[in-house]
């Protein structure tokens, strides 16, 4: 439709084609008004019955709410109207009816359970506050991305499909690849591992990766969105310093350009880009932390991985977001290299939110022998990774990086309670359609 305007942008005495949904319909008897919506926004549409033609009001007042319609007509400032113009209308013409009965009502005023807003992400996008969360994610994506080529990386796209997995502790979904055994990837550790000593460098990914998480959680999602970074040449703490850039770019994007959206889910006074530098805290530090707030039954002793419960706990003492750093080599991956002067003390990081863990990274171990000897202690193979460990042994650069969920990024930046609520079609246990 070259002539169609958007409803923001009727101005008055234009004379325009509005396209859009059907929101709402009130006959007041003499007169009726239709509000239409489009993607910018809603506009009211004036029917005077004794002063138009018959069959174009019956038209307007018989039409469905949600069907799509268009009209023509004359912009006229109208201050007692919602946007303070309205459209009086020459002719309008039904697009596509909708059913009298409706799965939910995208007007809100009906509210419905999150599996059926699910089950029909269509109806449930029409409403504003809904469309504000996958506006401010693609906008807060765009942010990531334009600062990562600000540093100078390249974003690379790797394969889905893989014939081993990586991260120990969550379970690879198997597929059958021509009559051979394949699994989804969990992440792009390995190959984003062998593009920092290809010619790139510097690079970064923002795609799926799968977990077979066996249980349902507010946080987790059998496929989710990763934005992965890593660059050759640096240490941990340079990589963290990568990563508070990132977060913090995508806070101010939406902070910029997503006000609207914002507003919509009645976010504008409280929405704060994190200024100061997250707080970096050994894990030793931390444990001693959650130890003292008493929130544990059991206190932490070193070499623990942290529960959601200690997490919420030091969550709540830290109160913004916090790196907690040198964790114990045992409970990180075999790629993240240790501390020099203590094997004991690996350089991986965690970048936590106060509600949960938002980043996994570290410092990576080039050397070949101490990778090989690393995928021993884990009890992994190193046969089966030897498309990734032998170019190791041909010029590969001291180098770090780290995974964020995208997800976990919005819910966390938006207050959402459900992870779901961050993803158009969410993966989880019992969810594989639509
Ligand atoms: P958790 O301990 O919270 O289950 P993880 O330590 O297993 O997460 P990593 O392997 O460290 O996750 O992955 C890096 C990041 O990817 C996580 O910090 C998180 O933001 C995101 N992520 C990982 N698994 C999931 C998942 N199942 N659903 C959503 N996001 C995930
Ligand atoms: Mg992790």
């Amino acid at each position: 439709m070259d002539d169609r305007t958007y409803t923001a942008d009727a101005s008055p005495g234009d004379a325009v084609t509005v396209a859009g949904w059907v929101h709402e319909i009130r006959d007041l008897g003499g007169i009726a008004f239709l509000i239409l919506r489009d993607k910018t926004g809603k506009i009211q549409v004036k029917f005077e019955k004794d002063e138009m033609d018959d069959e174009m009001v019956e038209t307007a007042l018989d039409v469905h709410r949600e069907s799509v319609i268009s009209v023509e007509g004359t912009v006229e400032e109208e201050d007692r109207a919602p946007t303070g113009v309205e459209v009086v209308p020459e002719s309008i013409e039904v697009i596509a009816e909708a059913d009298a009965e409706l799965p939910l009502d995208p007007s809100g005023k009906v509210e419905a359970e999150l599996s059926t807003r699910l089950d029909n992400r269509t109806l449930d996008l029409r409403k504003d506050e809904v469309k504000a969360i996958f506006e401010i994610r693609a906008e807060a994506l765009r942010a990531v991305r334009e600062h990562f080529r600000s540093i100078g990386s390249t974003e690379i796209n790797t394969p889905k499909i893989v014939a081993t997995g990586t991260e120990g502790g969550t379970e690879l979904f198997p597929i059958t690849y021509f009559g051979e055994e394949a699994f989804m990837n969990q992440s792009p550790q390995l190959f984003k591992q062998l593009m920092v000593g290809s010619g790139l460098e510097r690079v970064f990914e923002i795609g799926p990766i799968f977990r077979a998480e066996e249980h349902n959680t507010p946080r987790h999602l059998n496929e989710a969105t990763s934005i992965d970074f890593e660059s050759a040449f640096f240490d941990h703490t340079e990589a963290m310093d990568v990563c508070e850039g990132i977060v913090r770019a995508a806070y101010e994007g939406v902070a910029e350009n997503c006000q609207e959206e914002l507003e919509a889910l009645g976010m504008t006074e409280e929405f704060d880009v994190p200024d100061d530098a997250f707080p970096r805290l050994t894990y030793e530090e931390a444990i001693e932390r959650i130890n003292a707030t008493g929130a544990l039954d059991d206190p932490l002793v070193w070499g623990d991985d942290l529960s959601t419960e200690a997490e919420r706990a030091l969550g709540e003492d830290v109160g913004s977001h916090y790196f907690i750093t040198d964790w114990p080599s045992e409970i990180k991956p075999f790629y993240i290299k240790d501390h020099d002067d203590d094997p004991e003390l690996s350089t991986g990081f965690d970048l936590m939110h106060p509600r949960l863990e938002l980043v996994s990274g570290g410092q990576r171990e080039h050397r070949y022998q101490h990778l090989i000897e690393g995928f021993e202690q884990q009890g992994l193979e190193p046969e089966a990774f030897e498309y990734y460990t032998k170019m190791f042994k041909y010029g590969m650069p001291p180098h770090a990086g780290w995974g964020l969920g995208a997800e976990r990024l919005i819910m966390t930046m938006l207050g959402l309670e459900n992870i779901r609520e961050a993803v158009l079609f969410p993966r989880d246990r019992q969810r594989l359609s639509p």
